[in-house]
């Protein structure tokens, strides 16, 4: 799979242990219009060395949002898969004098980390394990202890040229040896995730910028493995900042309401949801796209800022009701369907404008065709009763209008608000001509005079 080729390279990296929220996929999307823009491939891994029971039903959930969303992947595989080409990695790094077995338990590395504070030192793992003797390793194994396995980082300071950070350098003197094996024989995401970039030829890492102290070690690793397998090159690295609500608060206690399942049901549409991520905490103003190929358009790395990006629920609202103003019939017809909604496209497009979500066509689907009274105050009966009785069959808004400015002393919003409000109940709403006709002149003619109808 090793790519000598220059052609861009991304993956999408998530763990199956929850739901696709609005930070993954910010952090998928930006994956694929890097891809998108630079001809490229995205690839999808599932980061799954932590098998857990539930994690393919997670996973085939995270498929299904990233497809709903149209962020289409060109080649997906599991890390489960490949525990072999790990243990031959680890190998590898043995052989190299980079992976070390330590038997610390957490008690005594817990102990250590007090000792350290004490002293007014960082809390660095001191590196005792590579002191033990042949003879030490096997009274510990004796006992029963297992060891788990350390990178050895090189304690120089590791820099890289960030593509939303610009230049970054890590101490690795100044970060503990990551453990990379665990003692029950288990790999964390450090060394599978690295392997994988390099097998998989990756050219750029887009992710989120928790991940930003953790690259001073993987490039460590890359630089270690690379020397070893040859050919590809460090990846570029971007780390995007993290999300955060409109107050600038945390978003972590709200990722289930702000998982994709969620927002589906809430009737938001993958445009106006890839739309917001897309632009905030970036220079381009938060407005609706109606394309993923418009987004790819637009994208770079450049325009991203370094503040946390502020994720406004009423914002997404906003770009879904604006996009719902420009959705031809065809795209929406079958879940109208599914809603029961009559009317067909003359009702569609007489209320979109009218509408955040797709589902609140329910209301006016019922304000249009179910039995009920409108509102008419004791002020406009007559006026109501004459516009009844004036009401033509072809129900022409405009042409009621007319007659009604010639037989009665009103105009502008004395004239109308009555009407709307006697034939909606509401004292807004979409054009009154569209409704009119969709209403009938029956049903019409019985509101304007107070009959539930
Ligand atoms: N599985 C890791 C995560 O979900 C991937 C991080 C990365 O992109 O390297 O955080």
């Amino acid at each position: 799979m090793t790519s000598s080729t220059t052609q861009t390279r991304v993956r999408f990296a998530p763990s199956p242990t929850g739901k696709l929220h609005v930070g993954n996929v910010r952090t998928a999307l930006m994956n694929v219009l890097h891809a998108r823009k630079s001809g490229g491939t995205f690839i999808l891994r599932i980061d799954d060395t932590d098998t857990t029971r539930g994690s393919a039903e997670l996973e085939q959930g995270l498929k299904d949002d990233l497809s709903w969303l149209g962020l289409h992947w060109q080649e997906t595989f599991n890390q489960s898969d490949r525990f072999k080409l790990y243990d031959e990695a680890a190998e590898k790094l043995k052989d190299m004098g980079l992976l070390y077995p330590a038997y610390d338990t957490s008690e005594e590395l817990d102990r250590q980390r007090k000792l350290q504070a004490v002293k007014g030192k960082p809390p660095i793992y001191d590196r005792r394990a590579l002191e033990l003797t042949d003879a030490q390793k096997a009274a510990y194994e004796a006992e029963g202890r297992q060891p788990h396995w350390r990178f050895k980082l090189s304690g120089q300071s590791v820099s890289w040229t960030d593509m939303v950070r610009g230049e970054q350098s890590i101490e690795t003197s100044s970060i503990s040896d990551p453990v990379l094996i665990r003692g029950d024989g288990t790999y964390l995401y450090t060394l599978p995730s690295v392997f994988d970039d390099i097998e998989s030829g990756i050219t750029h890492v887009i992710r989120g910028e928790d991940h930003v102290t953790n690259s001073g070690a993987q490039i460590e690793i890359f630089r270690a493995l690379q020397g070893d397998m040859g050919g590809g090159t460090e990846p570029r690295f971007a780390h995007t900042p993290l999300l955060v609500d409109k107050d600038g608060g945390k978003l972590s206690k709200r990722l289930d309401s702000l998982s994709m399942r969620q927002l589906r049901e809430d009737g938001y549409e993958p445009m106006a949801i890839l739309s917001l991520l897309a632009k905030i905490g970036t220079s381009d103003p938060v407005e609706e796209r109606f394309t993923l190929k418009q987004l790819v358009e637009e994208f770079s790395f450049d325009k991203i800022g370094r503040a946390p990006a502020r994720f406004d629920d009423d914002e997404l609202r906003g770009l879904n009701a604006k996009i719902l103003h420009e959705t031809p019939y065809a795209q929406v017809k079958d879940r109208l369907d599914a809603l029961g909604v009559a009317g067909g496209e003359a009702f569609w497009l007489a209320i979109r404008d009218n509408i955040d979500v797709v589902d609140d066509a329910a209301g006016w689907n019922t304000i249009l065709f179910a039995p009920m009274a409108g509102l008419i105050d004791a002020d406009d009966k007559t006026f109501c009763d004459t516009a009844a009785e004036l009401l033509s069959d072809e129900t022409d808004w405009s042409g009621l209008i007319k007659t009604l400015k010639a037989h009665t002393d009103r105009k502008g919003k004395g004239l109308f608000m009555p009407l709307r409000k006697a034939l909606t109940g509401r004292n807004h709403g979409p054009e009154m001509g569209p409704l009119l006709s969709l209403m009938g002149p029956e049903r019409a003619r019985a509101r304007l005079r107070g009959e539930t109808a």
